[in-house]
């Protein structure tokens, strides 16, 4: 590892940090174009990231005035580097190419490897000569909106800008590596009082799901509102149940498993319902949804918690939607940011427009909601659902566990960190908002 490397583990200040040499090249979890046809053929479940994962060393791209270099120390897996390394619904290599177009800095990204990952949390080792308010040394989560501000549509609201992107998805030089380049605006100050794995796990679901349910952008949540949260323990829900929580709201999480059920009841979510164990079969076949299991599904909520839930969040897609549009109260809000299970959606639209019912689509969140998302857990008002740990050698094994299923929370990525619970500044802060509540997933996941 490079001198630099070295000295942001020993913990060197910001004038060491930045007298020594950026080193040359640097470890990065990977994708290759020469493979993107490895899998030709199979069912999705049976694509393998173990396979088509690799750790390696790379160059180290220059630096944009407006970027910066960040010695990553941990990172997480997100869905998306599960799409990425199963190569759907499309190889990332389209987008790379079609990034590369946008001029002498973008085409540094089209390359015949995909440096993945969109989340992490490290040190800032270089900034780029137009970068204003952060310096070598300072301590940092990324976002993943990657924007060009120079765009006229971004300066409404920046998910809306004509070539936003998704960092370490659809550009290049992503946070599953030792080092990653961003653009300054993606940064956000490192909560004090976590681990850098426990840091690093938050900006992509949690911004996520604060877009969609607490900022105007979104569902508009309020006080006393119910909220139907599908995959309430997993990346996205594990969040969103939060921020339900905090507004004065009842989540009704969905779930499926008993463990999975009792995490949520740690967590301060009483309705909880197991999807497994109910059995629903909202399809009948794989062309026919049954209305009468929507029903059934709709019972057992309103068994919970008394009434309709106003809000549904929904990322599973085509196995659910159905079943959301029919559940949500009149006049209420789908608010849908993916379909795991399939994006060719059916649902029964005169359940849509007889009761006035809406759907919402979101994306990611802007620099303003990602940050506000952020302070939420720098002043622990949100946990990090942080359920398990691997190492960046481990890459191909952790987003495996995603793929199928079998994590709850998220997982998190040791990059330059050589071991857990590193990185905790203020320890103050930490016991105020209780090691048990912020270590809840991991003990659960352990
Ligand atoms: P995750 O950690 O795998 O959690 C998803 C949860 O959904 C699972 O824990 C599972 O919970 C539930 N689920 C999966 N298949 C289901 C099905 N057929 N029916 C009902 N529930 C199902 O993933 P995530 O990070 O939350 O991401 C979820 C999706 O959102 C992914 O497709 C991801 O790419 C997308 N996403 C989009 C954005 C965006 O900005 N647009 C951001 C983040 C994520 P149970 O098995 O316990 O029910």
């Amino acid at each position: 590892m490079s001198d630099l490397l070295n000295a942001v583990l020993a913990g060197a200040t910001p004038d060491e940090l930045a007298g020594l040499e950026m080193p040359g090249s640097y470890r990065g979890a990977l994708v290759k174009r020469s493979e993107v046809d490895m899998f030709a053929g199979m069912e999705s479940s049976d694509k393998d990231p173990r396979l088509s994962l690799h750790v390696e060393e790379v160059p180290l791209p220059e630096l944009a005035p407006d970027e910066a270099y960040v010695a990553v120390m941990a990172s997480s897996i997100n869905f998306n580097t599960v799409w990425t390394s199963i190569f759907e619904p499309l190889p990332t290599f389209g987008f790379l190419d079609r990034l590369g177009k946008e001029g002498p800095w973008a085409a540094r990204h089209a390359l015949d490897y995909h440096v993945v990952g969109s989340d992490a949390a490290g040190v800032v080792l270089r900034t780029g000569s137009a970068v204003r308010n952060w310096k070598v040394g300072d301590k940092v989560t990324v976002h993943c909106n990657y924007v060009d501000d120079q765009d006229p549509s971004a300066h409404d609201d920046s998910m809306l800008a004509a070539n936003q992107r998704i960092w370490g998805f659809e550009s290049n030089f992503g946070g599953l590596a030792d080092v990653t380049v961003v653009k300054a605006n993606q940064l956000m100050p490192k909560p004090a009082h976590l681990s850098w794995e426990e840091a690093a796990i938050n900006a992509l679901c949690n911004s996520t799901a604060y877009r969609m349910l607490v900022s105007p952008n979104g569902a508009r949540m309020t006080q006393g509102d119910k909220v139907l949260v599908w995959g309430a323990s997993g990346g996205l829900g594990s969040f969103a149940v939060q921020h339900v929580l905090n507004g004065g709201g009842t989540p009704i999480g969905v779930v499926s498993s008993p463990e999975k059920v009792k995490l949520l009841n740690d967590l301060g979510v009483e309705a909880v319902i197991d999807r497994k164990a109910a059995n629903y079969r909202f399809w009948s076949d794989e062309h026919t949804q049954d209305e009468s299991e929507w029903r059934r599904f709709g019972k057992d909520i309103r068994a919970l918690v008394g009434a309709e839930p106003e809000i549904v969040f929904e990322h599973p897609g085509r196995q659910t939607m159905g079943a959301s549009v029919f559940a949500c109260k009149r006049a209420g809000t789908i608010v849908t940011c993916a379909a795991t299970s399939g994006y060719m959606i059916e649902y029964d639209n005169r359940h849509l427009w007889m009761k006035l019912k809406t759907i919402k689509g979101s994306h990611f969140a802007n620099y303003r909601e990602a940050w506000d998302a952020n302070q939420l857990v720098c002043e622990g008002k949100v946990l990090p659902p942080l359920s398990a740990v691997y190492t960046l050698e481990e890459v191909g094994e952790a987003a495996y566990q995603v793929h199928h299923n079998l994590h709850e929370g998220k997982i998190g990525v040791l990059c330059l960190a050589p071991t857990e619970g590193l990185g905790i500044d203020d320890p103050e802060l930490r016991a105020k908002v209780g090691e048990d509540r912020i270590t809840l997933f991991r003990r659960h996941g352990a």
